[in-house]
């Protein structure tokens, strides 16, 4: 995987089409597929909504998003219907962050989210456009990074190094057992993960995940039982691989 994009620059309107043209030509060129290790990933010819990119030997699809500064909390995204009509059908494209350096013309981080990290609360409805607008009426969406637990965006390349490829596959990997899970059964267990990642600690007691009961009873109001799901999702962690009973109500993250 080389990091600089290709030699050949073409002149466009603006900066943000050259960027766009340029990194999906990179994307094209140097990514591979996190899925199935496919060393390769070929582009849609003709405009997808939303999707960018696909694998011929998995049939997994990629959306890229590349911008010069850093991701921050949230992403712009397509139409908000779309993207949750994918979801609902479990057929949403894995996610490509891509942020280059305009002056180097290199790719300076990349990370990847598997498809099955996008439920209901990771996305947001955007206000539709005024009615003085080209498309008025349009109701766009937000992807909400920061409602994806860390371990699910997966660094490809790390301050413009290229990290190991067969380390990448194995996070990957180790995600797995999450896309058995369906509907809100996947949306706690992913809510419950962003909560342990963010207490910023591997070793914890089930008072400390109880702290963020107040959090999830407002992603999910209609539910009286935040703390049994909460014991019900540390074992389905535990199945998974991702975390370990440590005894007497003692958890450390794998
Ligand atoms: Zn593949």
């Amino acid at each position: 995987m080389r990091i600089g994009f290709s030699e050949a620059a073409t002149p466009f309107e603006s900066a943000s089409q050259t960027a766009r043209v340029e990194t999906e030509d990179w994307a094209g060129t140097n990514m591979f597929c996190l899925n199935c290790g496919c060393p390769r990933l070929n582009r849609y010819t003709a405009n997808k909504p939303v999707a960018d990119l696909y694998c011929t030997e998995c049939g997994d699809q990629y959306e890229l998003k590349s911008q010069s500064r850093a991701f921050g909390r949230k992403v712009m995204d397509g139409a908000y219907e779309t993207k949750i009509n994918r979801l609902r059908s479990d057929t949403s494209p894995n996610l490509i962050l891509l942020q280059y350096n305009r002056k180097r013309r290199t790719v300076e981080n990349l990370k990847v989210v598997p498809r099955y990290f996008f439920v209901p609360q990771a996305i947001e409805r955007r206000a539709p456009l005024s009615l003085t607008a080209r498309r008025a009426g349009w109701v766009g969406s937000n992807i909400l990074l920061d409602r994806i637990p860390a371990s699910g965006q997966i660094a490809v390349i790390q301050s413009g190094i290229v990290r190991n490829r067969s380390h990448v596959l194995e996070e990957w990997n180790r995600l797995r057992f999450i896309q058995e899970k369906r509907g809100d059964a996947r949306g706690w267990l992913l809510e419950v993960m962003r909560c342990l990642q963010n207490m910023g600690q591997s070793d914890f007691s089930l008072a400390d995940v109880y702290c963020f009961e107040q959090e999830l009873a407002a992603v999910y109001p209609r539910n009286n039982n935040v703390r049994p799901k909460i014991r019900q999702q540390l074992q389905v962690l535990r199945d998974g691989g991702f975390l370990e009973f440590l005894g007497n109500g003692r958890y450390r993250l794998r």
